[in-house]
């Protein structure tokens, strides 16, 4: 099925207001597997609106347009598509009905250019507005499908997703699974040149790469007659995409959770964390502390900004500090022992590095240590962060939680 939206309004063609429902649509569209082909806006013209709906007629299986559907002169949508399809435009009983009790609730009289409201073309079927008073559309001309919806959002997004999806899921027989992989620590480039093979032999499931700061997320989609039949198409998909980007593989979820998913791994092996943070400043353990029950495993920890700091609460040797700067592998090998030394826990992190935007002894922004020290020694790794002050803090603290799940 091949679609095409229409959005209406004089105001988006001036700049007054940006169309964010074509974009909402889209995505709810795409999810469905349906094909966006074409996107247009249009003012609130009834000549400029029938020869984008003729064209829309030639090209496209699906027409959905939103906006233009009040009671103002200016709202044309529903009388230009009615004369369209060669219909006229017929009141709908419940629409009226929800309109004329509304009027009473608040002691207005209806004028005549209120029962538009309730009206659309001849043959179609209602989309109900639960939120508002306009009625939407659905008619069928020449096996092409016309719908029309409300402008604001707080109505268009509600019949889309509770009215249109629905109907349209029928129509196409298919019903989707999908599953969201999320990865941390390679950049979306590298991912989709090790995806590519895979992503241009597939068609269903498709897969696509979302960036999503600081993870980036991979969703694998299926169509299939059933739920069971779609995620039978995913799973192998999805164990391939996690085989062929290895390590930086993290979890699997609508939404970031890289500090969720490892707090949780600390918690169910009984293994404890602590840390000793500086460009970081806390951001580490403020993240464990979104974890819920985290407490079982991570008894607190060290902000230790200045080098003095770092002496007097972890004991770091100010002569390493000396001979080898703050932000140094020597440094955050130093912090990570110091911490797990003083609180006694299985794992210590120790973070420095320079969150920008001016160099630090001579180091650039984004130059970040991490020292991980645990039962079986200390590693350190060397970072260079991209972004503003604070996407290198965000980064180094997802680094952190990436050196503790591997
Ligand atoms: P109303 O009954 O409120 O007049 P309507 O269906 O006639 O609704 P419009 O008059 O086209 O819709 O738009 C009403 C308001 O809805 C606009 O002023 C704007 O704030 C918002 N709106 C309309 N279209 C869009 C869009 N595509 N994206 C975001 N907001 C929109
Ligand atoms: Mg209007």
């Amino acid at each position: 099925m091949q679609a095409e939206i229409i959005a209406v309004g004089t105001e988006m063609l001036l700049g007054e207001i940006t169309d964010t429902n074509s974009p909402y649509l889209a995505r709810q569209l795409a999810q469905l597997g349906i094909d966006i082909y074409y996107q247009e806006t249009v003012g609130d013209n009834p000549q400029r609106i029938t020869a984008l709906l003729q064209q829309a007629s030639q090209r496209s299986d699906l027409v959905i347009l939103s906006g233009g559907l009040g009671p103002t002169a200016d709202d044309v949508t529903k009388r230009t598509v009615a004369e369209f399809l060669h219909q006229p435009l017929v009141t709908n009983a419940q629409a009226k009905e929800k309109l004329t009790a509304t009027a009473a609730r608040l002691q207005h009289a209806l004028t005549p250019n209120n029962l538009v409201q309730a009206q659309l073309p001849a043959g179609g079927e209602p989309l109900p507005n639960r939120t508002g008073l306009a009625v939407g559309s659905w008619n069928v001309m020449q096996g092409t499908i016309y719908v029309t919806l409300p402008g604001p959002p707080q109505e268009f997004k509600p019949m889309v997703s509770e009215q249109l999806i629905p109907r349209l899921a029928q129509h196409t027989h298919k019903v989707l699974a999908s599953t969201m992989l999320r990865f941390y620590g390679l950049t979306e480039s590298v991912i989709a040149t090790k995806l590519a093979p895979l992503i241009d032999a597939q068609t269903n499931p498709t897969i696509a790469i979302y960036y999503q700061f600081p993870d980036i997320a991979v969703r694998v989609t299926a169509q299939a007659a059933d739920h069971a039949a779609a995620e039978q198409l995913v799973a192998p998909v999805a164990a391939q995409v996690k085989d062929l980007l290895g390590d930086a593989y993290y979890g699997t979820g609508e939404h970031g959770s890289l500090a969720q998913v490892v707090g949780q791994q600390l918690i169910a092996r009984h293994l404890t964390i602590t840390a000793a943070e500086s460009l970081t400043a806390g951001e580490f353990q403020a993240s464990l502390g979104t974890v819920s029950g985290i407490s079982a495993v991570f008894p607190g920890g060290f902000v230790t900004y200045a080098p003095a700091q770092k002496t007097a609460m972890i004991g770091v040797p100010a002569a390493t500090i000396k001979q080898y700067g703050v932000v140094s592998r020597e440094t955050a090998a130093a912090m990570a022992e110091g911490a797990r030394a003083k609180v006694g826990t299985d794992y210590a992190l120790g973070f420095t590095g320079v969150a920008g935007p001016d160099t630090l002894e001579g180091q650039p922004a984004g130059t970040v240590f991490i020292g991980l020290a645990g039962p079986q020694g200390t590693t350190v790794q060397e970072f260079h962060l991209l972004g503003s002050r604070n996407e290198v803090r965000a980064r180094a603290v997802a680094w952190g939680f990436k050196m503790l799940q591997n």
